[in-house]
């Protein structure tokens, strides 16, 4: 396919807000699409030019773009920098000025061919290489027709916004197969295993529904994280726990998939390790002691799943999120291992010695560990400590005991099941400080609520000097749209207000963004695009006629801005109505 015939996609996608014809639309590009590139397409209509958990990013300032485009339209920076004011996207300044040189011939590269020439100037890294980006950039828009110049500027820029995400491209897939959706929930669950959106539709396209029945999960691609369900109290969750349970501690730091595996090109080069968080993203740059500890287990190739947190050398004491934190940075990693220690306690093997063990039920992938990290004399890579009980009462006094030591509470977990990967379910359960009050009582909100943060209100009196007056938060609904669940003001801080104002300032957009659904009465002076994820803790969830979610929120206050999380990865709107029922008794 040329990038030209790919370009005209995009323009349509772009045209829509609704996600049914974005879902008909690319199951028609995937139909045209042949096999060796469909992958490749499925990258850049998420304005990528690699796998997600790759984190390959552009590193290419708008600045430098606009010089790009100076330079292969033969123009002064200032034309360019001036267009761009009035139009307000580099985009269509690119493409007014490559439609004004009547020389430049119809494009004849493929969508391969562009892919890669981007792909190489993402890659460029290390000195002189944003002056390498900007010429290679000038080359490629010179060589393309105006309306492929409009997408080619935006990938870089990160201005590609087509509002759908991995989940809308697996709908695509299944309408590709089936005509309908009806083959979603089969295909996602090969994404949940392999969580490379490319390589998924490229089996989809050589094999159909039969070529992703044989994927398996490989070291390196990560596997979508188990998730947790709530309930009320200690009785419940026994009674759905069957006679006997695991019970764990449930450590308040970073979820690690560490991924370990022979050299691929070389056996003799040792092995490779990437680490991958809650959110799938490649984050093994920040933890070098856990990838030197997990090269000493006495394994060929695993995967496991762990929690990862800061701790006090002197003491062995575990430390609160907020120093945990600390470790998210880019530079003075080094540093950072000395000062901030962490430890990755190991809760499940998801992968041993070129087998997958997923299938395998959760007793068995214990015992497996339990091997493994008996042996191992690493002080990083440790054994989550693990009890069998089987009844509330058990289970209540080791939730005390964990609590005490300051733990976050309990994980508790089904024995002879699978692991689900990308699956909330009953299959562990997590049992907080919030989920019963101190007299063993069921409390009202069982869990804290992670919302999306919508817009702003203007600050008056005191506030007025934070810049803001307080935010709208809202929840996913599922099928693409954001729903407003609550204002949040007097549960921030006077800190959490300025931070709250600078990320408004970042992300604010003229308009209502069109995936969100407000209520007239609760619009906010500002509106912010879906990005950040903000943790709140609610006294209370009542019904509201105000906000679209059907629900309120009593009392909100912030805990903390959750950046493991994407948008479409908190609460939900159906979940919300589960803990509504929850509190209700219902
Ligand atoms: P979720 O991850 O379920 O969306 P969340 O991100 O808000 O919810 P929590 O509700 O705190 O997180 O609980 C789930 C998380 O607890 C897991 O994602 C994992 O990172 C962490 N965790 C800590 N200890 C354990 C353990 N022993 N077993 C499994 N997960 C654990």
């Amino acid at each position: 396919m040329s990038f030209q015939e790919f370009s005209e996609f995009l323009s349509r996608l772009e045209k829509t807000a609704s996600r049914n014809e974005i879902t008909q639309i690319l199951a028609e590009l995937f139909k045209k699409a042949d096999a060796r590139e469909i992958d490749k397409i499925c990258y850049l209509v998420l304005g990528r030019v690699a796998p997600n958990y790759e984190g390959l990013e552009f590193q290419l300032a708008e600045k430098m773009v606009a010089r790009a485009i100076a330079l292969a339209y033969k123009v002064d920076i200032e034309k360019v920098t001036e267009q761009y004011k009035k139009a307000g996207d580099l985009g269509d300044v690119a493409s007014a000025l490559a439609n004004s040189k009547v020389k430049i011939q119809k494009s004849k590269l493929s969508v391969g061919q562009v892919f890669e020439l981007l792909k190489e100037i993402a890659l460029e890294s290390g000195k002189d290489s944003q002056e390498r980006k900007l010429t290679k950039m000038a080359n490629l828009l010179s060589r393309i027709d105006p309306l492929s110049a409009k997408y080619v500027t935006r990938i870089p820029t990160g201005k590609l916004r087509l509002g759908f995400s991995d989940m809308t491209i697996l709908d695509a897939l299944s309408v590709l197969e089936k005509g309908d959706k009806s083959a979603r929930k089969q295909i996602e669950a090969a994404f949940s295993v392999t969580a490379d959106i490319g390589k998924i539709a490229q089996k989809v396209k050589v094999g159909g529904l039969e070529g992703i029945r044989r994927i398996r999960a490989e070291p390196g691609i990560p596997i979508r994280c188990a998730l947790a369900e709530r309930l009320a109290s200690a009785e419940k969750i026994a009674e759905k726990m069957g006679s006997k349970f695991a019970v764990e501690p449930k450590f308040d730091g970073f979820r690690t998939q560490i991924h370990l595996w022979p050299h691929s090109a070389n056996a003799s080069r040792g092995k490779e390790v990437r680490i991958f968080s809650r959110n799938l993203e490649n984050v093994t740059h920040m933890f070098p002691e856990i990838v030197s500890a997990v090269k000493k287990l006495p394994v060929e190739s695993a995967i496991f799943d762990s929690e990862s947190i800061a701790y006090n050398p002197a003491t062995q004491k575990l430390l609160p999120f907020q120093d945990t934190v600390q470790r998210k940075r880019k530079h003075g990693i080094e540093q950072a291992v000395i000062d901030i220690p962490l430890k990755s306690f190991v809760f499940d093997i998801l992968y041993l010695d070129g087998e997958t063990l997923l299938d395998r039920p959760f007793f068995e992938r214990r015992k497996q560990l339990e091997k493994i990290l008996g042996k191992s004399d690493t002080r990083t890579i440790v054994l989550t400590d693990q009890e069998i009980i089987s009844n509330a009462e058990d289970l209540r006094s080791k939730v005390d005991e964990y609590l005490k030591q300051g733990l976050e509470g309990a994980m508790v977990k089904k024995l002879d099941v699978a692991y689900q990967p990308g699956g909330r379910g009953f299959h562990w359960v997590k049992f907080k400080r919030h989920t019963e009050n101190t007299k063993g009582e069921e409390s009202k909100v069982t869990d804290t609520i992670d919302t999306v943060l919508m817009g702003a209100y203007a600050g008056r009196g005191k506030r007025s000097t934070f810049g803001i007056g307080g935010v709208l938060i809202g929840v996913p609904g599922g099928d693409g749209k954001y729903y407003s669940l609550t204002n949040l003001g007097t549960g921030l801080t006077d800190e959490q207000f300025r931070e709250m104002f600078k990320i408004v300032e970042k992300l604010k957009v003229d308009k209502q963004p069109f995936e969100y659904t407000v209520d007239k009465i609760t619009k906010p002076d500002i509106w912010v695009r879906p990005k950040v994820v903000l943790e709140v803790l609610a006294d209370e969830i009542t019904p509201s006629p105000r906000h679209t979610v059907g629900y309120s929120l009593r009392f909100p206050r912030l805990i903390r801005v959750r950046d493991d999380k994407n948008p479409e990865q908190a609460t939900s709107v159906h979940e919300i109505k589960e803990l509504y029922k929850m509190q209700t008794g219902k």
